[in-house]
Formats: structure tokens, sequence, C-alpha cells
């Protein structure tokens, strides 16, 4: 049986339009990937993606980059449009701030998107879900991968950020789902929220994906706290290979178990020879540093650990 590349995180574009680029598969090539959700736009589409195959997986998450578009509470008290925004967003000032939320849409109930969206057998895993505490909102009110716009100076209040953080955790834990999480800059808050709301569930893996944070992070928080079967890093080539001495560091720190592969690209605009490349070039890194016979060997263990990483969807 030939062994399939593994993208444990990668996309489809976040869209306005009704119309847009097929989601490509790997022509004769076989590979298994998890498509993540960030919000409602681009759900609409994963939701829908041929999965009897099975080799394409998916996630429901609502991004940091996007849960501004997230009130939480009961939908009963849905807050004005202005009231919402402004109580989440925090900008230069009043002008800057005002300019963007009259581009923004009204916002959504998180508790009726997850009521009416989700169900644990349409899904495979929580994510795309995390904290980012360096991005900025694009002046249209936010990232759209067929519309960009400037980025403005406001940004999504942590505290929203991780309130919503939290409830997309307590999904993964109500459901056993495992999780894929976005961090930046932030990696006490992901670590400390990630430690009271997913390390007390057995149930639950959780995968950092294109980890930025530092090596000692990784040794004192995360690997020290939890278990290594429940804890897998999925690598990027444009992230974490970026610097040949930081990826060297990684990956002697990094247990050969908790590797997984992706791309983080948006699959209906990639190009397949592109992500076969980005994907190759970080087996050949696991090889060489895991002194493994060959990037085929690589492939194998990725392979595994992908399918240890979300059991149910296996059938293990
Ligand atoms: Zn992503």
């Amino acid at each position: 049986m030939v062994v399939p590349y593994v993208d444990a995180h990668c996309h489809v574009t976040t869209s306005m339009k009704a119309d847009h680029n097929e989601f490509s598969t790997l022509p004769e090539t076989p590979s298994v990937q998890c498509v993540m959700s960030n919000n409602s736009y681009d759900w609409q589409r994963v939701k829908t993606l041929p999965r009897q195959d099975t080799n394409t997986k998916i996630g429901f998450g609502v991004h940091p980059w996007y849960s501004h578009l997230y009130y939480l509470g009961e939908k009963d008290n849905k807050p004005a449009k202005e009231p919402h925004y402004n109580s989440v967003l925090q900008g230069p000032n009043a002008e800057e701030l005002g300019h963007i939320i009259s581009r923004l849409p009204e916002p959504i109930n998180l508790h009726e998107y997850i009521r009416t969206e989700f169900s644990a057998t349409n899904c495979d895993c929580i994510g795309e879900i995390g904290l980012d505490k360096l991005f900025r909102l694009p002046e249209n009110g936010f990232y759209q991968g067929d519309d960009r716009a400037p980025l403005s100076r406001v940004k999504v209040s942590m505290n929203h950020q991780a309130q919503v953080f939290t409830e997309m955790c307590n999904l993964a834990a109500a459901n056993s789902l495992p999780v894929s999480i976005h961090c930046v800059k932030s990696p006490n808050l992901v670590f400390e929220l990630s430690k009271q709301h997913l390390l007390p569930h057995p149930g639950v893996n959780l995968c950092l994906h294109s980890f930025t944070g530092s090596v000692e992070t990784l040794t004192d928080s995360w690997l020290k706290t939890f278990p290594k079967e429940r804890f897998f890093l999925s690598l990027s080539s444009y992230i974490n290979f970026k610097n040949d001495d930081t990826a060297a560091k990684l990956l002697q720190t990094l247990p050969k178990h908790c590797i997984l592969t992706e791309t983080d690209f948006t699959w209906d605009t990639a190009d397949a020879k592109h992500i076969i490349h980005e994907l190759d070039l970080i087996l050949s890194r696991v090889a060489t540093q895991h002194n493994l016979k060959s990037s085929d060997e690589a492939k194998k263990l990725v392979c595994d650990n992908f399918q240890r990483f979300m059991p149910k969807s296996f059938r293990l």
C-alpha cells in the first residue's frame, strides 16, 4: 500500500462571493488532509467537501482573526451591532474603529452557530481555533482571501479571543474531538487555557499548528504537562523551516511520535505540485533529524501519528 501524504492543517478560501474554485485533490498522489474552518463563510464550503473517500477530514472552528464576528451569551440578549464591536475591538481612535464597524456584518451568536452548524458526526476536529496577539484587522473588517485590504490598527481584545477559544475548547471536550490550535505571541494564555479546558479530558488530542513559540515553552510547558500521546505539532515549511537552526532545534526537541506535517494552504487555490513540494521538504528534514532511513519512513511515521491524532475518524 502506498503511504499517503498528510496535510494535517489546510484551508479553503474565505470568500463572500458565491462562485469559487473547486477544492483540488492531488492527482495520482494519495493524501489525507484536514481542512479547517475559520468562520461561517468558509464553513459553508468546508462542510460540503466530499468525505466519502475518508481522505478529507474537516475541522469546525472560529479562528482568532474572525472571533470578533461572534458574540457570547444567549441569543435572546443579542447586542446591537455597534456596542458589540465596540466592546470586542480596540483601535487607536473612534474614527478608525467606526470605519471598520460600518463595514462589518451583524454579529453571530456563537452558541447558536454551534447548535445549528456543528455535529460531532459530521466533523473530525475542532479547528482552527486559538489566540493571536499580533494580528490587526484589514480595513474591510475581516480577512478575505479574494478581497484584500490594507491593514488597519484595530485589534480584537485578548479577552474576547480567550472567551471564544474557551468555548471552542469546551466543544472539543464535550465531543472528545482533537483540536488544531493557532498561537501567535500568546504562549502563556494558550497554554493555561488548554491546561484548564483540554487537559482534563483524556479523549481530546491537541495539535499546535505552525508552532512559533520557543523550544523552552515546548519543553517546560507543553511536553512536561500534556501526555506525549495526546500532543502534536504540525510543522509547516514556511513557518517552521524558514530558519535551518531553529528547525533543527525544534525537531531535536520534539519526540517523533508528536510530529505532523501541514501546508496551511488554501487547497482551492494552491497548486498540487507546490503542496507536495512543501510536504516533501518537511519529511526529508524529519527523516534527517530523527535518523530515519528515508523520507518514506518519515511519511509512514507522520501517517501513523495523524491516525492517532484523530482516532475516531480512522476507526482505530
Ligand atoms: Zn491555518
